[in-house]
């Protein structure tokens, strides 16, 4: 059934249904060992080639090397669609202010985190894809006709990050809203699902951050129905978002072209590289074939940890 199928009332109904579930199971999952922890950082395990969040301060169980972004210059893009819930424009300018407000994060002494993210306008493309021989976008899409995740509507949304498994460096970040079972509400009123908070978590994940324990956190993993609390940053993700991206010299002749370059259409709809030409045929540095990996991290169903259910070969995907 597609959503736009249901009276408000009944989807609303639902939603908050599955989200009541999702708060019984986080709660669980949290009052585990790692309550007394604060923000945590997606990282890879390079031994294991599996993901795993590296928290402050760091356990003994902690292992890997935290992912971040390597240049200070990080692009995203909208699919040109948006959703029956949501338009384009609306879309852009919640996007924009999420991504602001990590990036303007008070560092102290009137410092933010060194990282730019720019807004490189709408996109054909819908899929969630990382292409070694082809233009690629950081690509933000709301799922209007179906959720494909099979979290029974409890998922808000999903980020997928592809990183280099030896050193961490973010190669691309997409972000997939889930439109089909959520009733996402703009503005401060007759908040259901507000999609500020939804994308201002998301997008501390597309940044690299993971889950923190603090339960006031913006990356906390839950999200309470009819709040508007996660637009905001805590001291928690300040802290966090500040030690992925130290203050420093202003960043000049920044470049934000995604790796192999930008393309608004999906690898299927690409001409196929030219042998020999441009980074078709240039190995990545660090990053060949069996060296990629992808660490997925959503908000809502995210007690539901599924760490290192193997998606493919070299590709790794956590809730
Ligand atoms: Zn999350």
């Amino acid at each position: 059934m597609r959503s736009s199928d249901l009276a408000p009332a009944t989807r609303r109904e639902r939603a908050r249904a599955r989200a009541v579930a999702s708060f019984t199971l986080v709660a669980a999952a949290l009052a585990l060992p790692r309550a007394a922890l604060a923000y945590c950082r997606t990282s890879v395990c390079p031994e294991t080639q599996s993901t795993a969040a590296v928290c402050n301060p760091q356990q003994a169980t902690d292992c890997g090397i935290p992912l971040a972004w390597p240049s200070p210059c990080v692009s995203y893009s909208l699919q040109e669609d948006a959703s029956h819930q949501v338009t384009l424009a609306e879309a852009e300018a919640i996007f924009e202010q999420a991504f602001a407000t990590w990036t303007a994060a008070d560092c102290g002494g009137g410092t933010n985190p060194r990282m730019e993210v720019t807004y490189l306008g709408p996109i054909s493309c819908d899929a969630h894809e990382y292409n070694q021989r082809k233009g690629n976008a950081n690509i933000i899409t709301f799922r209007d006709d179906g959720w494909p995740y099979g979290s029974g509507g409890s998922t808000l949304a999903l980020t997928t990050v592809t990183y280099n498994l030896k050193n961490g460096e973010i190669y691309d970040a997409d972000m997939e809203i889930n439109s089909f079972d959520v009733t996402l509400s703009m503005g401060d009123d007759d908040v259901t699902f507000d999609l500020l908070s939804i994308a201002t978590h998301e997008a501390g994940h597309f940044l690299g951050l993971s889950h923190s324990a603090e339960v006031g956190a913006t990356m906390y993993a839950d999200y309470r129905p009819e709040s508007t609390m996660l637009r905001d940053l805590d001291d928690d993700d300040r802290v966090g978002i500040c030690s992925v991206y130290p203050p420093g010299e202003p960043v000049e002749a920044c470049d934000p072209t995604p790796r192999h370059g930008f393309s608004d259409l999906c690898a299927e709809d690409q001409p196929a590289p030219k042998a020999g030409g441009g980074c078709a045929a240039a190995p990545s540095p660090g990053g060949g074939g069996g060296l990629l990996a992808a660490a997925a991290a959503s908000l809502g169903a995210l007690a539901r940890a599924r760490r290192g259910r193997a998606a493919r070969p070299g590709r790794e995907r956590a809730r």
